[in-house]
């Protein structure tokens, strides 16, 4: 039964012309980054840290100086994200892009892990803890391409952008900031333009991330179709398979946004999804 609908997924993949996928903490989870509202998650076991992670934008906007030393002196709640590894689902993604059928990846996560795996046309959503970002005109920087430790030894904080002299914050969007217009209007775009969507570990529930599924679901295309008196005639149908591999149902699946559900864990379902791919395009 799994397998069947496995395979059918990895079907509606090679018949696709532009797949997307969205990703979200439930693949990372099993690279051991803690997710944040699950079981065991980083808010669910210290509710303190999820009302400071609430104040933490308006910290920075009221003192950026202040944030940036309170971010250089406390442990970050995700523990060293820089040392994990992508794991299986991950690689299965960059796989699929490399056989020419993923797109584009939009993801919530905040590990970079989708870029370790080798996968190239990334949209980071939520930011990077592994970049810094300027708030004036959204030039990116890695994060060795600033001295930190020594900006904050000289009492020099915040950094500014070497490009126009703003304000610069680490690229990770806090609750209540704005997704940077950049990668806002991006998805939009992948949103409207695919004709797939794969949803990998995310219950899509984070909005405005969650309204990328909804959007998708209410394009249609016309297409000429027999009807039930065998005539043909011009319809109004779904313009994109959505397809959600998730560890338990979710909203997407109870509100009919997803078209199936293939439910486990994505480091064992999407290798086998890449191997079926491979089998239907010899
Ligand atoms: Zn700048």
């Amino acid at each position: 039964m799994m397998e069947q609908m496995i395979e059918r997924a990895a079907q509606d993949l090679v018949n696709s012309k532009y797949a997307i996928a969205l990703t979200g903490a439930g693949i990372s989870t099993e690279s051991g980054i803690p997710d944040f509202r699950g079981p065991s998650g980083v808010w669910t076991k210290d509710p303190e840290a999820e009302r400071r992670a609430y104040r933490s934008y308006e910290i920075f906007m009221e003192d950026p100086r202040v944030w940036w030393m309170e971010r250089l002196t406390s442990p970050s709640p995700l523990g060293d994200l820089e040392s994990r590894s992508p794991n299986s689902g991950h690689y299965a993604l960059a796989e699929l892009e490399e056989l020419g059928i993923l797109k584009c990846i939009i993801t919530q996560n905040v590990d970079g892990l989708h870029e370790k795996a080798g996968m190239h046309n990334i949209l980071e959503y939520h930011g990077s803890v592994l970049k810094l970002r300027c708030t004036s005109c959204i030039s990116r920087f890695r994060r060795d391409e600033f001295d930190l430790e020594k900006l904050l030894r000289e009492d020099k904080l915040p950094p500014q952008c070497p490009r126009c002299g703003g304000i610069v914050k680490t690229d990770g969007v806090a609750f209540g900031e704005p997704i940077p217009n950049d990668v806002a209007r991006q998805s939009l775009e992948e949103a409207w333009k695919c004709d797939l969507m794969l949803i990998c570990g995310t219950s899509a529930v984070v909005f405005p991330f969650a309204s990328l599924p909804r959007i998708a679901r209410q394009r249609t295309v016309e297409q000429e179709r027999k009807n039930n008196t065998g005539r043909y005639g011009v319809e109004a149908v779904p313009a994109v398979t959505i397809i959600e591999v998730n560890a338990e149902p979710t909203p997407l699946t109870e509100e009919g946004i997803s078209d199936y559900l293939i439910q486990g864990k994505t480091g064992e379902i999407l290798p086998r999804m890449v191997e079926h791919v491979k089998k239907f395009m010899l």
